[in-house]
């Protein structure tokens, strides 16, 4: 079968290949899932990968399939798949697989403490391809209704992840409740956030680059958000007009914002921190304000990665409450296609569009009458 991927380390290798079509008998016990592919959205991560910065391909293969943000549909169970995942369901798996540490051994792989094992990016081939076998445990079902938008399950999981982890923190304070929030960055997963901010009724300041109006910036007003350029202010001034922020939300991948964001975040506050950054960037920064701010007011940066499966469930309720609050709003944000499996230039040239909010490759029409 068709399957987009990369020698690991190797820039330039993208390429459209033939794979192996794999069996439920591939996972043990019966819990085997034959997914048809119908979508995979690409990120920096995938950019990355593509770039040879990053990914490692699985024991035995010298390439790696990219693709982990997933939606598919069930053509085949095991015998010991759990009633949830029927034939004709729609799934998006998640990412990480366990490895050994205790984390992982209890099912929280998105805290291992052992070098993450990641389909699509980490020793395990990704999903985009015309079909991919899964462990039941791994997969997680979404309504029908939500099959023009689920391929953002993944990338909500990552804002469900980081707000879910800024709440369980926060527990510390019995009665704390965010009433002003900032986001940094407006690309999906800033624009993620803040839907999901909004959807709980937080007053929202967006703070990207950009000069308004454009594409991301009417996305986050749409919402009910303000959208801020850093080019006409900065955290420090959103703060003292709008602020101060209970919550700072990072995800720009723009590192200097970490310091920033520490030095403004309200008493009691948090900061969470999502994004990955390579290379190196040193920075002046006013240690002793950021220290003591964070002594005197109590305050806690944390970072986030990946999601568990919960996170997913929770950004399936969330996919919801958005297509009923703003309908129409989360499909604005797959600006991007690529069709079928064929061509990497066209996968390559969607990850290179500078403009694209989420770019992903539309699989389905494969032509494989095993598939149905
Ligand atoms: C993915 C995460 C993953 C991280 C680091 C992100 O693009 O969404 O699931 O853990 O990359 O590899």
């Amino acid at each position: 079968m068709r399957a987009i991927a990369i020698h690991p380390r190797l820039g330039g290798s993208l390429q459209s290949r033939d794979v192996r079509r794999p069996s439920i008998d591939d996972v043990p016990g019966g819990r085997g899932v034959l997914v048809r592919t119908l979508r995979v959205g690409l990120c920096g991560t995938d950019r990355e990968i593509v770039d040879g910065l990053f990914g490692t391909a699985p024991a035995g293969d010298d390439y790696l399939v990219i693709g982990h943000e997933s939606l598919g549909r069930v053509v085949e169970v095991g015998s010991g798949v759990a009633p949830e995942l029927a034939i004709g369901t729609l799934v998006v798996a998640t990412v990480r697989r366990p490895g050994d540490s205790l984390y992982d051994r209890l099912g929280m792989q998105d805290f291992t403490t052992d070098t993450p094992i990641e389909r699509g990016i980490n020793g395990q081939h990704g999903f985009l391809s015309e079909s991919y076998v899964e462990d039941t445990t791994y997969l997680v079902p979404l309504p029908a209704s939500l099959e023009a938008v689920g391929v953002l399950l993944e990338p909500m999981s990552i804002a469900e992840k980081g707000l879910n982890q800024a709440t369980e923190i926060q527990r510390r304070l019995r009665v704390w409740r965010p009433v002003r929030a900032a986001v940094t960055g407006a690309g999906t997963i800033g624009l993620l956030v803040t839907l999901v901010l909004r959807l709980r009724g937080v007053d929202v300041t967006v703070l990207s680059r950009r000069t308004p109006p454009y594409r991301n910036s009417e996305l986050a007003e749409a919402l009910g958000a303000r959208y801020l350029s850093t080019e006409a202010t900065d955290l420090a001034a959103a703060s003292d007009a709008h602020g101060p922020f209970d919550l700072i939300f990072e995800a720009s991948g723009n590192s200097p914002f970490a310091f920033e964001a520490a030095r403004v975040l309200a008493a009691n506050g948090v900061l969470v921190l999502s994004g990955v950054t390579g290379g190196e960037r040193p920075l002046e920064i006013d240690a002793n304000a950021i220290n003591q701010g964070f002594v005197l007011g109590n305050k806690v940066m944390v970072g986030t990665v990946n999601a568990s499966r919960d996170d997913f469930v929770r950004g399936v309720e969330d996919l919801l409450r958005a297509e009923a609050v703003h309908p129409g709003w989360l499909a604005q944000l797959l600006t991007t296609r690529v069709d079928g499996l064929g061509d990497a230039a066209t996968v390559l040239a969607a990850l290179e569009d500078r403009d694209a909010i989420k770019a992903f490759v539309e699989v389905r029409g494969g032509d494989d009458p095993a598939l149905g």
